[in-house]
């Protein structure tokens, strides 16, 4: 990510222009445009060798007016307020697109996971757990994986949650493992969800997807997962990438053996897998390809003024969050790209958390087969509402993406009687 553009100030900017188009008043645009309560704590942690250090965590509620705030903790070396406060927007937008009864919320903690032991990693998310207890619950914020935070995480933190109220309450964290009341198809959810925005983009593109050209950047739970959906459902994944680089395959990777090799290594990652006809490439090179797909599905401001032009697929499926700023949004539509953006794109993750809690609310689980569909009707309902504002007002995807979103939470807002 470039340290040079601040994701909560290109938030702020989206919710601009769609508050203009709406004709929203001064009093709820500015209600709008800023978080409704953070925590900002430090974290003590007792290493394995015994020392200690001190961690710096954040829990952002950025809007709850149509339901408990909802939303990923992540754990990353580059985690700020200002990502997380941007990260909360995307979701209280993202929940409102999908129509699911949940507002927007995210946490974060400034760490490398990967320089992390597992029993340290234990500690820490136990840690945070114990920081925002009170702030948290399964009626006011429901946090869930993220960037380097997996479903083990969630279950440590769901232990520490219930330890200190005494009871259990599986339904404040989603993303939890199966056999912990986690649902099944959440894995996997938001690359699936991706894919049929993808399969509904093509169908009013009259694009054919079998055998298309298809460029993933990012191999972690949401790469790695579109990158193998993508492949069982015939497309030609010609490039996949991490943070330790990319492979480029013009006749198509084989990405069954790829993850194979992804799940042995100590990091999770791509790196030192060989294959006939495969080459070394760069992330940045791996969005020029020429692709009929190109999935971003890692972190944010990879799409930037300075390399949009340069961008040669027809359809972006963002599975990351923020990875297109404002200026290369407007390039890329001038040009003809069709952007399925973030918050509509990868919403299938907290559709799915949704379906965990209304499972663990019920106590009772429902087969893989109908998470699917229900995550399949909620997807497609989504991406036409977003495809009909879009012709309506002549604009692009995000715009309105978020004319459709800001519009739900702003109505909520209003009828709550907070702000008119
Ligand atoms: N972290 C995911 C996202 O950004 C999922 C959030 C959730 O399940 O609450 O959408």
């Amino acid at each position: 990510m470039s340290s040079k553009v601040n994701p909560f100030e290109i938030a702020q900017h989206q919710l601009d222009d769609a508050a203009k188009i709406l004709g929203l008043s001064p009093a709820m645009h500015a209600f709008l445009r800023e978080p409704m309560r953070e925590l900002h704590f430090t974290i003590p942690v007792q290493m394995d060798d015994g020392s200690y250090q001190t961690f710096q965590g954040f829990r952002v509620q950025y809007n709850d007016a149509r339901g408990p705030a909802k939303g990923g903790i992540r754990f990353h070396p580059d985690e700020t307020i200002d990502t997380v406060r941007a990260l909360s927007a995307w979701m209280t937008w993202k929940t409102a697109v999908v129509d699911i009864p949940l507002g927007g919320g995210k946490g974060g903690v400034v760490c490398d996971p990967h320089s992390l032991s597992q029993t340290e990693l234990e500690r820490l998310s136990r840690g945070y757990m114990r920081r925002v207890a009170y702030f948290i619950g399964a009626e006011k914020d429901v946090p869930a994986p993220d960037v380097y935070t997996t479903p083990q995480i969630m279950t440590w933190m769901l232990d520490e949650y219930e330890t200190i109220m005494g009871r259990h309450v599986p339904g404040v964290i989603t993303g939890k493992p199966v056999p912990m009341f986690g649902s099944l198809g959440r894995g996997d959810a938001t690359a699936r969800g991706g894919l049929y925005t993808v399969r509904e983009a093509a169908k009013v593109l009259g694009c054919d997807l079998m055998g298309a050209p298809v460029a993933v950047q990012g191999f972690g739970n949401v790469g790695g997962w579109a990158a193998r959906l993508g492949y069982d459902m015939g497309m030609k994944i010609v490039a996949v990438s991490d943070v330790s680089g990319g492979l480029h395959n013009p006749n198509g990777l084989n990405i069954p053996a790829i993850s194979a090799h992804a799940e042995r290594h100590p990091k999770k990652l791509i790196e030192g897998y060989r294959e006939d006809g495969a080459t070394a490439i760069t992330n940045n090179e791996l969005l020029e390809l020429p692709v009929l797909v190109l999935v971003p599905a890692a972190l944010e401001n990879v799409i930037t003024a300075e390399n949009a032009d340069r961008i040669k697929g027809k359809i972006i499926a963002e599975l990351a969050n923020g990875p297109t700023t404002p200026e290369a949004d407007e390039i890329l539509f001038k040009k003809g790209a069709y952007v399925i953006p973030d918050f509509l794109c990868n919403a299938g993750g907290v559709t799915v958390s949704y379906f965990e809690q209304v499972q663990n609310a019920y106590n009772f689980y429902w087969p893989l087969e109908e998470v699917q569909a229900r995550l399949e009707e909620k997807m497609t309902t989504a991406f036409r509402a977003v495809h009909e504002m879009a012709d309506l007002h002549k604009t692009h995807n995000r715009l309105a993406a978020y004319l459709v979103s800001v519009k739900r939470v702003a109505d909520a807002v209003a009828t709550r009687g907070w702000v008119k």
